[in-house]
């Protein structure tokens, strides 16, 4: 073990983002059944091989005609017309229609050629002669066009369905289908480990004793990690020793895309990630101008990704939002890699400090058109409620000292503010 930790670099949030997004190299897309790809990043465009819908049918069920027949219709004088098929979704006209006839049709079917409106049966009377032959009475015109969906209306072949770095939708699948794609180049998932550090975290399921806390930072990454794509592989817990945390990183860079430590960083004497550090190799220790979230370690051992954060619960979940998102969304190939961001209004000052970036929790209220900001309470980086309570993480930018009642700034959406108890 080497005794002489990393040197620590000083960098502005922008210089720590655009080192951490120039170390990232989107991974191989891999091929997947449409019905699998929800939430994955599309690698390709997809141009739609034929028109949407793919032929000329009707939106009611009704009977097809010629508008030009019902031209002088009326209630006074209705224009009958003899029903000479029933064409049926998902079959085909037997022959056109021709001049002075009717042919009954439902929802989806082909129009016949000929055809250039449908009248919707509750606008239309059919009566059935004691022969069995139908004829259908209107008592009005008919626009050509109407309950008509014409070949190509929803999509012309040759345009772009869906742009690349997409994030699928269910939405989108519908659409792939609908035009034939069965399966699609999407970014994998990238496979994620997680170790905590610290001789006073204790597991969920331990009582409580003097000077021990729970490791609340490793459930919450493992959901953020998934939520933003990311398959967590492993999660471990490890105490202060900077041996088996460099043990354990060496393993873990063998098996995951990600490896993330939690605490250890800093300026503790006892902080075992960084004592580590020079035993892994290629990881620089860095101090970003943020808050919270200062120290942190960041570098691309044996071609993998790692991060390391500070302990604190806030500072986790703010160094996650600000640098960890990004990087796993452009591993994966999607085109937007962060959170919402919203545009929002400070209903009170908050203080910041001009030269770094500050990340404020906070809940959001409307107003009117505006969303107004309030912090979620305490921002002390230990705190793990106003994290709990907060809609979005506001972002005080760094050349800003103070926002002051009333100034715009975005919000980092974490949870849309009107959607149910706080
Ligand atoms: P460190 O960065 O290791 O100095 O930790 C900073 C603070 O975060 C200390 O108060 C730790 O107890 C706390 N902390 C570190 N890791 C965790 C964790 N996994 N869960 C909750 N709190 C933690
Ligand atoms: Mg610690």
């Amino acid at each position: 073990m080497a005794s002489t930790a990393a040197r620590t670099e000083q960098l502005s949030y922008r210089e720590a983002r655009e080192r951490v997004m120039a170390a990232v190299r989107p991974l191989q897309p891999e091929n997947i059944a449409v019905a699998e790809a929800r939430g994955r990043a599309l690698r390709r465009r997809v141009i739609a091989s034929h028109p949407l819908p793919p032929f000329r049918n009707s939106s009611m069920d009704g009977f097809a005609v010629l508008a030009a027949d019902l031209e002088r219709a009326s209630a006074q004088s209705p224009a009958t017309l003899p029903v000479v098929e029933v064409i049926a979704a998902g079959h085909t006209p037997s022959r056109p229609l021709g001049k002075g006839e009717a042919m009954r049709i439902m929802t989806g079917a082909m129009l016949p050629e000929g055809a250039d409106a449908v009248v919707p049966v509750e606008d239309a009377e059919a009566i059935r002669s004691p022969e069995g032959r139908e004829r259908v009475h209107f008592a009005r015109p008919a626009r050509p066009g109407l309950n008509v969906r014409e070949a190509g209306l929803d999509l012309a072949s040759g345009a772009v369905a869906l742009e690349e770095g997409r994030e699928l939708s269910a939405h989108d699948l519908a659409l792939l289908v609908s035009l034939g794609e069965t399966k699609v180049p999407v970014g994998p998932r990238v496979s994620a480990a997680v170790l905590s550090t610290g001789d006073e975290l204790l597991e969920v399921d331990e009582p409580l004793k003097p000077g021990a806390i729970r490791d609340s930072n490793r459930p919450m990454l493992g959901a953020l990690l998934e939520e933003c794509g990311a398959r967590v592989v492993t999660s471990r817990r490890l105490p202060d020793d900077p041996a088996r945390v460099a043990e354990n990183m060496k393993k873990l860079l063998e098996v995951a895309d990600v490896v993330i430590t939690v605490g250890g960083v800093s300026a503790g004497e006892f902080d075992p990630v960084k004592l580590a550090l020079p035993e892994v190799g290629e990881i620089g220790l860095w101090r970003v101008a943020m808050k919270p979230g200062r120290p942190q370690a960041f570098g691309t051992p044996r071609g993998r990704l790692y991060f390391g954060l500070p302990g604190n619960p806030a500072s986790v979940a703010c160094v996650f939002e600000a640098l960890v998102r990004p990087a796993l969304r452009k591993l994966q190939g999607f085109a937007v890699l962060d959170r919402p961001r919203l545009p929002v209004r400070a209903a009170a000052r908050i203080e910041s400090r001009a030269g770094r970036v500050d990340f404020v929790r906070v809940t959001l209220e409307r107003r009117g058109d505006a969303f107004w900001a309030t912090p979620a309470g305490d921002q002390t980086s230990g705190h793990v409620a106003p994290q709990a309570r907060a809609h979005a993480l506001l972002v005080v930018p760094e050349e800003t000292a103070a926002l002051e009642e009333g100034q715009a700034a975005d919000a980092l959406l974490l949870r849309w503010p009107e959607a149910g108890p706080s």
